[in-house]
């Protein structure tokens, strides 16, 4: 009898666990994707997301093929989908890497329980993190809510090497009436059509395993040294990129961390580099661990003080802050980086979202929906624990009081202006000591640098001071922790 292999974000051959423990049983390997539409208290993926997929199995297919198998596309609920496969094909097992959300474990644990009363062995695997969640806790067994000492026990447990690709699979042959109901990868509507606006997105990435590795290696070369440095330079390739990558598994953090290790071994003065780096890898773990034991993260403020929050609701001004018309230079390029390319740089997440929370005094739950929809590396963990972070909600959070100032934030880290000429091009001729801050140049300055405020680029829609003075006094107006 065959074997199943259900791959879900997990698209790879390098280092996938549950296709080299299939390919390991000797039996024939049937490969399948199920897109989810109405999924079962799984939340949808944003358009940006959809659009990464697509890319995604389509070269996952490809390698699949390559290796002697192929990828079988359904639609429907995975539960009544991988009964139905499991009877027309009368496979004797299925294997898959888990997932780490409250949702999916129900539907997961609810199939595998079902799978086992019919005699049907269920196999899942860490593909997805570096340590399982449970893995890493505290002396007393419980989950770290600090990233510190999280950090120290991760780097205390050795990480596993990363697994080669299985060298050849014995590819099955999908027969009726399963192969009936398998749709054509252009025929699922992930891409967009009229409008078509994923032409920005198309430009930055190459999606899929292949383009995941090289850009690996080419970050390695390239882009690590200097890293700790650079990372907070949203004008420069300072970062690896490999977010969409890492979120829809077309490489592994052990790909990564061994990856980056070897190197270190290989040029010594790459330390300080490599250790901030995988730090930050290591920030996804932590995120993925929190999500499993604190499944209530992207819903609702993890610390309750937060729920009585006096959020204010501002639709023009959240409409403003999306397509990135806040008047504030730095502001606004991050959230056109966002809809052009489906990606922003984490500084300028950082200052995007503290605006939106603190200045505009919008629920951080706005924020992480728009983010949701338009990045091609959202991930229910890491996007909720950082909007929860920033709101001072979350665990190991920014305090609120730290509120982001967007003109010195600017100033300090985009120096040159360079990053606001790329997506803010009405300010482009500027100076960089006021293209920060357009409303304090002389009125000849703006004039000869074709700037009209309020006209061809916005005002600020608040004023920076008493903004944050009305985000401190909602704050205090909180009841204490008790
Ligand atoms: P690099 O600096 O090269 O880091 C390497 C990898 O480490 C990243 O690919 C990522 O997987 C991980 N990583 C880096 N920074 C963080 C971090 N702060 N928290 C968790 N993991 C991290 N990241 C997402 O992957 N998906 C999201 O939906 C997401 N939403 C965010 C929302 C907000 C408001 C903020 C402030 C941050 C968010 N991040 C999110 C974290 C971070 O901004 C991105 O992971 C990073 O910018 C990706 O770029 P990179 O791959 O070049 O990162």
């Amino acid at each position: 009898a065959p074997v199943l292999v259900w791959f879900r974000d997990d698209h790879r051959l390098n280092d996938n666990p549950a296709l080299s423990a299939a390919a390991a049983s000797e039996s024939q390997v049937l490969c399948f994707y199920v897109l989810d539409d109405a999924p079962e208290g799984l939340r949808p993926l944003g358009g940006a997301a959809r659009w990464w997929l697509h890319g995604s199995l389509k070269a996952l297919g490809d390698s699949l093929e390559h290796a002697g198998s192929s990828l079988l596309i359904l639609k429907g609920s995975p539960s009544k989908v991988v009964e139905e496969i499991i009877r027309a094909t009368g496979a004797s097992a299925i294997y898959w890497n888990r997932r780490y959300g409250a949702a999916e474990i129900a539907v997961d644990s609810a199939i595998k329980a079902r799978l086992t009363e019919g005699g049907i062995k269920a196999h899942s695997f860490n593909g997805r993190l570096l340590h399982e969640p449970w893995e890493i806790t505290n002396q007393a067994g419980k989950p770290f809510q600090v990233f510190t000492p999280y950090l120290r026990a991760v780097n205390a447990r050795p990480i596993k090497p990363p697994l080669p690709a299985p060298r050849r699979l014995k590819g099955g042959v999908w027969a009726p009436p399963i192969l009936e109901r398998a749709i054509p990868l252009t025929e699922l509507g992930l891409e967009p059509s009229s409008p078509d606006w994923a032409g920005g997105m198309r430009q930055e990435w190459q999606r899929g395993e292949h383009a995941a590795r090289s850009k690996l290696s080419r970050f390695i070369e390239t882009g690590l040294k200097g890293y700790a440095e650079r990372r907070d330079r949203p004008s420069q390739a300072g970062t690896s990129r490999l977010s969409p990558h890492l979120r829809f598994g077309e490489i592994s953090p052990r790909q990564v961390w061994h990856s980056v290790m070897s190197a270190v071994d290989a040029e010594p003065g790459l330390e300080r580099d490599a250790e901030k780096f995988l730090s930050e890898v290591a920030w996804r773990d932590f995120t993925h661990q929190l999500l499993h034991f604190y499944p209530h993260l992207p819903d609702r403020p993890h610390s309750s003080r937060f729920e009585s929050f006096p959020w204010n609701e501002d639709r023009p001004a959240l409409r403003a802050w999306r397509r990135g018309l806040t008047g504030y230079p730095i502001v606004d390029a991050g959230m056109r980086q966002l809809w052009q390319t489906g990606w922003m740089h984490n500084r300028v997440r950082m200052i995007t979202a503290s605006f939106l929370v603190k200045h505009l005094l919008t629920d951080w739950r706005q924020g992480e929906a728009w983010f949701w929809d338009t990045l091609v590396d959202a991930d229910p963990a890491n996007n909720a624990f950082s909007w929860q972070w920033i709101a001072g909600s979350g665990p190991d959070s920014a305090p609120f009081h730290r509120i982001f100032n967007p003109v010195t934030q600017g100033e300090k880290f985009d120096p040159e202006g360079e990053y606001i000429r790329t997506y803010v091009p009405e300010l482009s001729r500027l100076p960089p000591a006021l293209i920060h801050k357009p409303w304090e140049a002389a009125p000849g300055l703006l004039r000869e640098a074709g700037v009209v405020l309020g006209d061809t680029y916005p005002e600020p829609i608040v004023p920076h001071g008493p903004a944050r003075q009305r985000a401190l006094e909602a704050f205090r107006s909180l009841r204490s922790p008790v």
